[in-house]
């Protein structure tokens, strides 16, 4: 009943759209392909709109509109009968991190359901114990552990060095939280980067103590845990290539076509590069240069901004403003209503910059025509972002609103007058809706209903016709972007409370944020984003359709194939 009814706004929708039979004259004989008997949403409007019939030639969109009129223009085209399967712009990632999911293969998976299995402290060592053994690694060689969240543990607290030095007296051992902003290191990683009990907190940063003493536990947070950070990714970097391949097909297998590294230094956009150069991307791949390298970027020649070069670019900058709201190091302008580990009273978090510093960043990317992505999650981060880009607006001369498209990555505690802020600036938020379901609980509890309910407000920013994108930050949550759909919609936290009802996305809204707005993003909204004639014939197909599916079942549709420029990247 549901298709029949469904074929019916089909042909209306599609009979009403006759200019839409548009075709461009394509220079080569190669073969075309024309997708029909789908649900084929175009993505190109405000509402949803269908078509009936696609046809792609040299890579891109050469036609939309009937499917008569397709077969007739077309006739030596091959046919793909999509079976009633809905078809979508390729997915476009937002907000992610391919380096360090590529790294992740080469961690020990210490996530918690639904994610992976680990349910208490001593799963952790077990699982850390079983790696060194079943890969026969030898001693003093790193190991490393990614996605254990304390919260989710029985005990509810971080692992100490003493209980990773129990089960690997012999390696150094550096386990990363799942926000990616902390992390623990057993006693030989902490001496092997020369932290000790003499060593002093560094600014915007903290290492804990054992109670009563000045003895490290070996959580360090924010800037404290850069060097292990560092360490880390330096020597799983030598491992990128072996799991390059892999890390593309995976985003493939979630319906991406354009994934992002959110957070690129200069070692991994040579090495991107270098892939690039060997012709081996599927995928684009869009990578965000460390602002502590801007200028030595801006001033080299060889850095190919904006512009794909084999399927890889670096379009802008990463700003880091503050830490994670479930970490309790976001930056906001009231106090956490729970302890905060290293701070006695009015505990609000902290800014990982400066303004000074925040500014001087703002003026260099502004005056080179640097696109900014700054992470940012509490509300007194995003007033300094604001207050950046009032600073370097004024110093420079430039208009507020000019389209620079400036990205606050995360943006979870807006308020809704930044909101408005952002929308006569021209700025963009990338929400993070996946926070509703994985920490919604937790932040109601550290944070109180009116600030969490408010998390990632798709509805609001919709009302203000804002171009709003919505990420999974991966590794922080999983890639999946119909997972990220589902929490959008829902935002059904782990015990079942609907994290803000009132800020639900339409599934319709929570597709455009990781397609044409996500196309906006990046500048590439004159080639992706939307299935309209000329743009690159990136698609999804799927086995059902979001817009019309129980909402709660959205996270369980599959991606059945994924094509990027007409070929075939993955199919279940
Ligand atoms: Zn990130």
């Amino acid at each position: 009943m549901k298709n029949l009814l469904f074929t019916l706004i089909v042909l209306t929708v599609v009979s009403s759209c006759k200019e839409k039979e548009k075709e461009i004259p394509t220079s080569s004989e190669a073969a075309a392909q024309l997708f029909y008997n789908g649900e084929i949403l175009s993505m190109q409007a405000d509402k949803p709109d269908y078509l009936e019939a696609v046809v792609e030639q040299d890579g891109k969109i050469v036609f939309v509109g009937s499917k008569k009129y397709a077969a007739t223009n077309f006739p030596n085209a091959k046919m793909i009968d999509l079976q009633g399967k809905t078809m979508l712009p390729g997915f476009i990632d937002p907000h992610s991190h391919f380096g360090m999911v590529s790294s992740s293969m080469g961690q020990v998976d210490l996530n918690s359901p639904p994610v992976g299995e680990v349910a208490n402290i001593e799963d952790i060592m077990q699982k850390m114990k079983k790696y060194k053994s079943e890969n026969n690694i030898p001693d003093g060689e790193w190991i490393f552990g990614w996605g254990y969240d304390e919260s989710q543990l029985k005990e509810k607290r971080h692992p100490n060095k003493r209980e990773i030095d129990a089960v690997l007296p012999n390696n150094p051992v550096y386990l990363v939280h799942t926000s990616g902003h902390m992390g623990v290191a057993n006693s030989k990683a902490l001496e092997k980067l020369k932290v000790t009990s003499e060593t002093k907190d560094p600014d915007g940063g903290t290492i804990e103590r054992f109670p009563n003493s000045k003895e490290p536990s070996g959580l360090v947070q924010e800037t404290a845990m850069y060097p292990f950070m560092g360490n880390m990714m330096m020597i799983l970097q030598k491992k990128q290539e072996e799991f390059f391949d892999a890390t593309q097909d995976y985003y493939a297998s979630n319906g991406i076509t354009t994934a992002q590294d959110g957070m690129t230094d200069r070692n991994a956009i040579e090495f991107f590069q270098s892939q690039a150069d060997a012709g081996k991307f599927k995928i684009d791949l869009i990578t965000l240069g460390g602002y502590t390298e801007l200028e030595t970027n801006l001033n080299d020649s060889l850095i190919n901004w904006k512009t794909y070069d084999n399927r890889f670019k670096v379009q802008g900058t990463k700003i880091i403003a503050d830490g994670s709201p479930q970490g309790k190091t976001a930056f906001f302008t009231e106090a956490f209503l729970t302890p905060v580990p290293g701070c006695e009273s009015d505990c609000k978090g902290l800014p990982s910059l400066t303004q000074e510093t925040l500014n001087d960043l703002f003026v260099l990317a502004y005056k080179n025509d640097n696109q900014l992505f700054i992470h940012s999650n509490g509300d007194a981060s995003i007033d300094m972002i604001i207050a950046a880009h009032e600073n370097a607006c004024e110093k420079l001369n430039q208009h507020l609103d000019k389209d620079r498209r400036t990205i606050v990555i995360h943006s979870q505690f807006v308020r809704p007058d930044q909101l408005e802020i952002y929308k006569k600036y021209n700025m963009e938020p990338s929400f993070f809706t996946n926070h509703a379901y994985f920490w919604g609980d937790v932040h109601v509890e550290n944070l109180g209903e009116k600030r969490a309910f408010f998390l990632s407000p798709i509805a609001s920013a919709d009302k203000l016709s804002l171009k709003y994108t919505n990420h999974s930050d991966a590794t922080v949550t999983p890639i999946d972007p119909l997972f990220t759909v589902w929490s959008a919609v829902n935002r059904v936290s782990r015990t079942g409370k609907t994290i803000g009802p009132d800020e639900k996305a339409t599934p319709y809204q929570a597709l455009k944020a990781i397609t044409s707005h996500a196309a906006y993003e990046f500048f590439e909204e004159e080639t992706k984003g939307s299935l309209s004639l000329g743009k690159l014939a990136d698609f999804v197909i799927l086995d059902q359709n979001p817009l019309l599916v129980d909402p709660m079942k959205i996270k369980d549709i599959k991606v059945v194939e994924t094509i990027k420029e007409g070929k075939s990247i993955f199919k279940l």
